[in-house]
């Protein structure tokens, strides 16, 4: 027994519990050790929002195995021979000595505990931004079930209302749609001028808040909280920006993480670029006994090969999965992140992956677009849902840099996809000739990627030549002279139009007997329902010798104003 592989890991939620698994189920003679300086372990953080808005009713369940067991130090103890030490605070590392030294937190009783193979699984603290009035009651982050608890219940309060919430990234959309459950008044303040400013382009996002506008959410974009203000009880009242005054009875604070690696910074273990761990391909950090994964570390974009932030539970995982195989004798190497991200939000689910266009244009990626918007299965079949399907890809080889897919129906396997796509370097091409299932039910014949990506090669190819739904905006904005080419049928015209004087109807099946009435000499930008019959419009007119012609990406379907 004197030879059991000592294993101590700092942290038991994501990374740390998986690492400390994987390598007692490939050894069943080490010692593994796991030190957490919370009271809970491995519990699921991403369910928090349902808990919140009562669709989890027990916030316990977030800790439960499938079969209703809770993961604490018994659990660990009994079925993976793993010791879980709560409320214990890793204080320093001693890579001397190979020790780790540590204090209880309710003893205030100091130790050290003695490691072949240390690994850092330390996460991610949320960061409050440091405003006055921060320190009134009912505001909150979502980092921990305990935050959970707490949002939970004051949600509930009587005399809680309305909610300002801070941030409009992944985390402020799943508290936003909690909140609106519950029959909050939900205010969004996002300092950027759109949502989700690191994963959607400006036309995604502003489709996305035309969603949330129409469910009841106030969005204030490009404004900044600078004051809080409360009442003679010390709650919450009032959120001062640099432009409003919002009344307020409750703040969730919702605005990215900040990895936690003093603790490794100060072993004078290496810092990435991106204020992260710098660690190899195995998870190792420049102390080759000592691993790092999870919201703590960087990571190698596959798109770019450069460093970045992305914390996500689904890489946390990956990475704990992988530390403990290579702290077992294996070699197993994590090939980097796409940063693909997934969320609900009311009825609509939000889903991208690798680059978006800004992003990409930024790096010097040569970049073609398409909006491509379509039912989820064939039209007629009862129950279809609309999708909104951005791609992002290199015009020089075709390459697949990112993609964005939003809207109703189903997002997440049409971007699971794309990022198998991208994972092995496929084309549009590619996409275009995957012989993806195919029933009324499930699916269109050509599916909304496959279709994106044909949108893409006519692109490529010179066929189709587009402008996007902002873009446009912003020549009618100009003042600019051109005609907006209406294609669409009568009725669709009386349903919902652009309104602009430069708008002129004339449905496709009537555009080559009309073809008279359209100047050569004047730009033309077509557009209909989706663009599949702009489209067919630009190839007509082009037909009749028109050159000034092209489409609005995405028709009125993409058209977020
Ligand atoms: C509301 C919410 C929703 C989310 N939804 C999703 C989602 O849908 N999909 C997705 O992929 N990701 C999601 N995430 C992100 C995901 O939860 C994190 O990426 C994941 O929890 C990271 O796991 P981790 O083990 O690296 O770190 P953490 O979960 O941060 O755990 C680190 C632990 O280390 C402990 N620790 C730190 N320092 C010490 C020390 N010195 N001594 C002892 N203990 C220490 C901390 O107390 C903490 O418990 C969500 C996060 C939140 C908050």
């Amino acid at each position: 027994m004197t030879n059991r592989k000592k294993i101590v890991i700092i942290g038991g939620v994501a990374t740390g519990p998986k690492a400390a698994a994987r390598a007692r189920r490939r050894d069943p003679n080490a010692d593994i050790t796991i030190i957490e300086k919370g009271r809970l372990l491995s519990y699921a953080g991403c369910g928090m929002p349902y808990y919140i808005s009562g669709e989890i009713p027990d916030c316990n369940e977030l800790m439960c195995t499938p079969h209703g067991t809770v993961r604490n130090e018994v659990f660990f103890r009994n079925v993976k021979d793993v010791t879980a030490l709560t409320r214990t605070l890793a204080e320093s590392i001693d890579r001397e000595n190979k020790e780790v030294r540590i204090v209880h937190l309710e003893t205030q009783e100091h130790s050290s505990i003695p490691y072949d193979n240390l690994v850092l699984a330390t996460g991610a603290s949320h960061f409050r931004p440091p405003i006055e009035g921060s320190n009134l009651y009912r505001i909150f982050v979502l980092g921990h079930p305990d935050d959970a608890i707490a949002i939970h219940d004051a949600a509930r309060a009587e005399d809680v209302k309305r909610v300002a919430l801070f941030g409009g990234g992944l985390i402020g959309m799943e508290v936003t749609e909690a909140l609106s459950k519950l029959g909050l008044e939900v205010i969004v303040v996002e300092m950027i001028d759109q949502l989700l400013p690191k994963l959607l382009d400006p036309e995604m996002a502003a489709f996305l808040a035309k969603y949330l506008k129409s469910q009841g959410v106030k969005l204030l974009l490009a404004e900044k909280a600078v004051k809080l203000e409360g009442d003679d009880r010390n709650n919450i009242r009032k959120v001062i920006t640099d432009k409003n005054e919002i009344d307020a009875d409750m703040v969730v604070t919702a605005v990215g993480v900040r990895p936690n690696v003093e603790l490794a910074k100060n072993a004078g273990l290496t810092i990435g670029g991106t204020g992260a761990i710098a660690v190899n391909e195995y998870m190792q950090t420049n102390d080759p006994d000592i691993y790092a994964g999870g919201d703590c570390v960087e990571n190698t974009h596959m798109v770019t090969g450069k460093k970045v932030y992305v914390p996500l539970g689904s890489t946390a995982n990956k990475h704990g999965r992988i530390i403990g195989d290579n702290v077992t004798g294996g070699s197993e190497k994590f090939r980097g992140v796409l940063g693909t991200t997934l969320f609900k939000i009311f009825d609509y689910t939000v889903g991208c992956t690798g680059l978006t266009e800004k992003a990409a244009k930024e790096l010097g990626y040569p970049v073609v677009t398409c909006l491509a918007p379509g039912p989820d299965c064939a039209h007629y079949y009862p129950g279809y849902a609309m999708i909104l399907t951005k791609l992002v890809v290199n015009k020089e080889n075709g390459k697949i840099l990112g993609a964005q897919i939003i809207g109703a129906g189903d997002v997440d396997k049409r971007l699971d996809v794309i990022v198998t796509a991208i994972m092995s370097g496929g084309t549009v091409k590619d996409v275009a000739d995957l012989d993806l299932g195919y029933a009324p039910p499930y699916a269109n014949a050509i599916d909304n990627i496959a279709h994106a990506a044909n949108i893409i090669r006519n692109k490529m190819d010179g066929l189709a030549k587009s402008l996007t739904p902002m873009e446009v905006k912003a020549r009618i904005e100009r003042g600019d002279d051109f005609i907006l080419l209406d294609v669409r049928t009568p009725p669709e015209f009386d349903r919902i139009r652009i309104e602009d004087n430069r708008v002129r109807l004339i449905p496709l099946g009537n555009l080559r007997a009309r073809i008279s009435e359209l100047p050569k000499d004047k730009e033309i930008i077509v557009f209909c329902a989706i663009s599949l019959r702009g489209y067919e419009a630009q190839r007509i007119l082009e037909g009749y010798g028109f050159t000034h012609v092209k489409f609005m990406d995405g028709g009125i379907a993409a058209w977020p104003y």
